[in-house]
């Protein structure tokens, strides 16, 4: 396992503590923190982009069905309609 300064590579001992490089005195522990956070931040989106698709494919079929099932029983049940929030209205 190597563990180098991210500024100017000086090789570090894994059993280095220091939160400072010897050679360049570079913060290793906040060295480029925004830049990784940013990165954490990308992927995180790019993630649940991802996730939201794959969902989206699963449950959008079935909605589409369920919504297909649903209008089938609305027009068998035709003129006798359960008590809906959605009534349509008869002429
Ligand atoms: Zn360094």
């Amino acid at each position: 396992m190597e563990n180098n300064c991210p500024n100017c590579g000086r090789k570090l001992s894994i059993f280095y503590v220091k939160q400072e490089c010897d050679k360049c005195g570079c913060n290793l522990l906040y060295y480029d923190m925004e830049n990784r956070m940013e990165e954490d931040a990308k992927q995180a989106k790019q993630e649940y982009d991802r996730l939201y698709a794959l969902i989206n494919r699963i449950l959008g079929p079935l909605i589409r069905h369920q919504q297909k099932q649903e209008a089938k029983k609305q027009a068998k049940n035709g003129g006798k309609q359960e008590k809906t929030t959605e009534e349509t209205p008869s002429e």
